[in-house]
């Protein structure tokens, strides 16, 4: 399907207009780094969501952020889009060309590693570096990212992590999703200025620091689906390699005693690193064979054996006070889970087939009415299992909050008939989940954009209208991802 906002101000393309625009992009890149070669062009239409986008204009591959700021600039001289992509994994129409006239700016070319500090305990890559060569490298030196990518570690690049908000189980329980783990960003603005966000806006102040200098802007990227600007480079923390690791799983008969099993980690900051949960009885069901509403998978990671085994006696002991069981094996089954993290929703797929993703954000006492909605949605209402798809649910503790991430997934074989049927009910289920629930996506893609604006608050929406004209005058970067 394709999705055309309305776009002002912008060209027509013809061919005249894309043989200028890819003779001007040549001059910023180099002709090796320019293509609107219909074999290059076609393999930019589709994301890891069921969406399609029309071919873009051209596809660019720059190499440093004065690249990036030319490109822009460009766009607002001859008036073209740009659509910026990363590893092009998003789940919700994410890196496409969703509009006539545009060109996509592809950044895994940016992809330095820059610095490594033992000083700041902190990390400084180009933002096309993807997660899984992030992750080898730091590891050699001891270190990792205190939340080390989403589950597409092997095809997502940092950039479009921050965008999206990432998260997901690799340690958000005690260390939040991507958007925790930046200290400063360096981002190209809509009409190609370059900035540094917090202890960076200071030319000798260095990168140590997010919130000063007047304020959180690196905040303001995050999230933001790259509408608000390019980000070039990122910051971000860095922890040491846990040396003892826990790998506990356990059942509750009802929700009530798995909610009360949260706060009472959160209240006494038992925190784990991961803090996952089997949510209802078919997800408990079909991964340990027993009868629960609830189950929990708990990782702990620590830098010492004694901290991990008193930190274990303690979640065991509230498990069992509050009425929890230990199947056989399940700590086995848990391990498993945790090691095999990055080729999980891979694996779902091979089995399965493509998966619609609807992951959002929840407060922990909205999660057993958010599982019957799905469950009542997606099984009986559109009866997804007699149509040849599958359905599963999901969840974490984020933060060391009562906040939940939850994962909705419809698994579809990638023809076009079942896709145009799975991207129905998925887009249904998103506006059915933002109305019945209230439900906060932390990464957006133009579904949950066109669903959720209308349902936000006017001001709410006005106010970030009036940040994307302030900062993007003439409407040319990611146009309609969010606004
Ligand atoms: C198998 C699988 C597992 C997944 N697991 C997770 C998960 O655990 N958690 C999760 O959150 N998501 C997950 N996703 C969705 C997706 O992979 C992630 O959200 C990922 O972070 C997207 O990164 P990307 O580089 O592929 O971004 P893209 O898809 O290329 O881009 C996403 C958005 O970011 C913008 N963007 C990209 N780079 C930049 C930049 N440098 N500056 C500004 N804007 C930019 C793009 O314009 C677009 O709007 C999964 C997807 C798959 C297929």
């Amino acid at each position: 399907m394709t999705y055309q906002p309305t776009g002002e101000n912008m060209k027509n393309s013809n061919d005249k207009f894309v043989t200028e625009v890819v003779e001007n992009l040549s001059k910023i890149v180099g002709k090796e780094r320019v293509t609107s070669n219909l074999i290059d062009l076609h393999s930019y239409v589709r994301d890891a969501s069921p969406l399609e986008a029309p071919l873009p204009m051209a596809v660019v591959k720059p190499l440093t952020t004065e690249e990036v700021s030319k490109i822009l600039k460009l766009a607002n001289e001859m008036k073209f889009r740009v659509f910026v992509r990363g590893g092009g994994t998003s789940a919700g129409g994410g890196g496409l060309a969703f509009m006539e006239n545009s060109i996509l700016i592809d950044m895994t070319a940016m992809n330095k590693i820059l610095e490594i500090s033992e000083a700041n305990m902190s990390v400084t890559v180009q933002t096309g570096v993807i997660w899984s060569t992030l992750n080898k490298e730091l590891a050699k030196h001891g270190y990792r990212v205190p939340f080390w990518g989403p589950e597409s570690a092997y095809g997502a690049t940092v950039g479009g992590s921050l965008a999206l908000a990432s998260m997901s189980s690799q340690g958000v329980t005690e260390a939040g999703g991507t958007y925790n783990q930046v200290i400063t960003l360096e981002v190209v603005l809509p009409t190609g200025e370059v900035i540094r966000t917090g202890s960076d806006s200071l030319p000798n102040g260095g990168r140590f620091a997010r919130v000063c200098n007047g304020g959180d802007y690196a905040g303001i990227f995050l999230g933001s689906m790259g509408v608000f600007g390019v980000i070039t480079e990122a910051t971000l923390k860095l922890e040491c390699l846990p040396t003892a690791q826990k790998c506990i799983g356990v059942v509750f008969k009802k929700w009530k005693q798995g909610i009360d099993f949260v706060y009472k980690i959160l209240r006494s900051k038992t925190i784990p690193k991961s803090l996952n949960i089997n949510p209802g009885m078919r997800a408990v069901k079909s991964s340990y064979g027993v009868e629960g509403e609830c189950a929990f998978r708990i990782i702990l990671e620590e830098m010492n054996e004694k901290i991990a085994d008193i930190k274990e006696q303690l979640i065991r002991s509230y498990a069992k006070e509050l009425g929890g069981f230990f199947p056989d094996g399940i700590d086995e089954k848990v391990k498993e889970w945790w090691d095999g993290m990055f080729f999980r929703l891979v694996k779902g797929e091979k089995k399965y087939g493509f998966a619609a993703h609807a992951c959002h954000r929840i407060p922990l006492q909205k999660l057993p009415i958010a599982v019957k909605e799905a469950e009542h949605y997606f099984l009986e209402v559109h009866r997804v299992e007699e149509r040849g798809m599958h359905f599963s649910v999901g969840c974490y503790v984020s933060e060391q909050r009562p906040a939940c991430g939850f994962y909705p997934f419809l698994y579809y074989r990638d023809e076009p008939e079942t896709r145009k049927i799975a991207l129905e009910i998925w887009e249904g289920w998103i506006a059915h989940a933002i109305k019945a629930y209230g439900a906060c996506p932390y990464w957006m893609g133009i579904v949950w954009s066109r669903n959720l604006l209308p349902n936000l608050r006017p001001e709410y929406v006005g106010f970030l209208k009036r940040l994307k004209r302030a900062l993007d005058p003439n409407n040319v970067l990611n146009p309609g991802m969010l606004v």
